[in-house]
């Protein structure tokens, strides 16, 4: 079984889910199934190996991926975090999503100016989320080495919209 198809046996279909008219993909059973997660987590690494200093996991959902890819890769694990939880000063992000608006935050200080920052989440589908997590890891000095998400929503057009940064995706649908 490929990747793909381990994130499409394990991954639920949720419609009508955060909003009528919305289809959610919920990809909790693939981080829940052991070997899947360590799978999904070797292989966003894989592409981007020798390439980065540090992962920025994004609220919540990418801190478990960022997280494991970090102590896997021996490298700092940096959160780029919703409003008002990071206690020092920091750079913020607003940006709209298909069903909302959000503001995403970075600490100033949390790495040396130049360093390469490889920037994991679980889901693509407009690219606002990790357009604008790309804005803040610049407006703090970092490169972006990447991002790696495990699924890209394709019709949301997320992958045009991040034209100008490396994006690798081990599902797409
Ligand atoms: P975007 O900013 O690309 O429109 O949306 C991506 C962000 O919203 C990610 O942080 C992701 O976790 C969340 N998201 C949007 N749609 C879905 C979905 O269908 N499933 C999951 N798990 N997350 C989604």
């Amino acid at each position: 079984e490929t990747i793909e198809q381990t994130i499409e046996r394990l991954g639920a279909v949720v419609p009508d889910y955060p909003k009528p008219g919305v289809v959610f993909r919920d990809l909790t059973p693939v981080f829940a199934g052991g070997e899947a997660f360590r799978a999904v987590v070797d292989s966003l690494l894989a592409e981007y190996k020798g390439r980065f200093d540090y992962v920025a996991g994004i609220e919540a959902r990418g801190f478990l991926l960022a997280a494991a890819a970090a102590y896997a890769a021996g490298k700092g694990v940096l959160t780029v975090r919703k409003p008002g939880k990071l206690p020092r000063d920091t750079y913020s992000e607003s940006y709209s999503m298909e069903y909302s608006e959000n503001t995403l935050e970075v600490h100033q200080d949390d790495f040396p100016a130049g360093s390469r920052i490889l920037i994991l989440d679980d889901v693509l589908a407009t690219g606002g989320t990790l357009g604008a997590t790309a804005r803040l890891i610049e407006q703090a000095g970092g490169i972006v080495a990447g991002f790696g998400v495990v699924l890209e929503l394709r019709d949301l057009g997320g992958r045009t919209a991040l034209h100008d940064y490396p994006v690798h995706a081990l599902a797409a649908y």
